[in-house]
């Protein structure tokens, strides 16, 4: 008996193996729950302008696990990509953040507010996708002109047509777009100028960097620059200090997400920032 015969033979058998299968199963079963029984909470990140008052926020997903406490969303997105689970799940998170739509709306001092959502490829990809989000923001009573939906280059492997003609009946009820993580996929730059997007969200993986690698700084000013030449925002995420901020501004991006302003946080904790985040709070040398 060859050794590498020995090997497979055992790697059938393989109890490691064996833990990973049912630790996977019973994760999976463990979300489905999870989705079903309310242990998805949001947290909110704000979204700060130059000049001006917190805009928005972007929604990131949390499982609270009752045995493991707090799950980040990169332990259980992939899983939930791989299973089917994240329609159910963005449709959870797509309807929780309309519904806080719908309440900032009726109130005066919150009625500017935008929510950012992540929408997996998956879920775009769905063929009901665009009458699922118009049910949610009809039955929430959100303003679809405060939701915008983030997208990755990710999605653009797909029938792009299909993608491009979902977008515009989107965008048809005001709905707005974002391109997550921008720079970091291998998109085709034509398509850029296809797609009905209103914002390109600058990768954290440029924005840490961007004081000491000058390949990143580059990509960062590049980045601005394609921005404003196809008349679209830009926003720079993973903004963890003012001196990155500082950088940023001078590059013509002036509007930031990250750590240095506010970190993801309970939607009540949001609001607490945002009615204290008066520009006198906002350190002087960005409102020049
Ligand atoms: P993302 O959409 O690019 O979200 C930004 C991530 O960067 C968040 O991680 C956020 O907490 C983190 N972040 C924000 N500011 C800073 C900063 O200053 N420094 C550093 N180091 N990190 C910062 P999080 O919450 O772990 O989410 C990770 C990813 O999971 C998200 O990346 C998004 O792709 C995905 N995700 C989160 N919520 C959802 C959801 O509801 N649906 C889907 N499909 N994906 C989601
Ligand atoms: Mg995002
Ligand atoms: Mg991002
Ligand atoms: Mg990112």
């Amino acid at each position: 008996k060859s050794k590498e015969t020995g090997r497979n033979a055992l790697r059938f058998f393989d109890p490691a193996m064996q833990t990973v299968v049912l630790e996977r199963a019973t994760m999976e079963a463990g979300l489905r729950k999870a989705i079903e029984c309310g242990q998805l909470l949001l947290h909110y990140q704000a979204q700060v302008v130059e000049g001006k008052r917190v805009t928005g926020a972007e929604v990131l997903v949390r499982w609270m696990h009752p045995e493991r406490g707090m799950v980040p969303p990169g332990d259980f997105i992939p899983l939930a990509e791989e299973t089917g689970l994240i329609l159910p799940l963005g449709n959870w998170v797509l309807e929780t953040a309309c519904a806080k739509l719908a309440e900032w709306s009726r109130n005066p001092e919150t009625e500017y507010l935008t929510i950012a959502v992540n929408v997996s490829a998956q879920q775009f990809r769905e063929l009901d996708f665009v009458e699922t989000v118009l049910r949610i923001i009809g039955k929430t009573g959100a303003n679809p002109a405060r939701l915008k939906l983030e997208l990755t280059e990710s999605l653009l492997v797909d029938n792009v047509e299909d993608i491009i003609q979902k977008m515009y009946a989107l965008k048809a009820s005001g709905v707005e777009f974002s391109l997550d993580d921008f720079g970091i996929g291998y998109s085709s730059l034509s398509y850029l100028k296809r797609l009905p997007l209103n914002q390109l969200k600058i990768d954290q993986s440029f924005v840490r960097d961007v004081l000491v690698d000058p390949n990143d700084a580059s990509i960062a000013k590049t980045i601005v620059a394609l921005a404003q030449s196809l008349g679209l925002g830009v926003i720079a995420e993973g903004v963890e200090t003012d001196a990155q901020r500082s950088f940023l501004a001078d590059a013509g991006c002036h509007a930031y997400q990250g750590y240095f302003f506010c970190r993801p946080v309970t939607v009540d904790s949001f609001e607490k920032f945002v009615r204290e985040f008066a520009p006198e709070a906002i350190p002087l040398e960005i409102l020049s």
